[in-house]
């Protein structure tokens, strides 16, 4: 079996292992100009981190 095939973001170059997710992330990058965090979530680079911070420490 080959590798799970991973959908990249043109925009923010992020993977995602859904292909609708990937769709629906660069549809947001490029109408909003920035990720959404719900989308960005999701995606494989976010996942493989396990960060003990939460996204309520980075607002500053
Ligand atoms: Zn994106």
């Amino acid at each position: 079996m080959a590798e799970k095939q991973l959908f990249q973001c043109s925009v923010c170059g992020l993977h995602y292992e859904n292909k609708e997710i990937a769709k629906k992330c660069e549809a947001y990058c490029k109408e909003h100009n920035g990720c959404s965090l719900d989308i960005t979530k999701l995606s494989v680079e976010r996942n493989k981190q396990s960060s003990k911070s939460d996204s309520n420490e980075l607002s500053h």
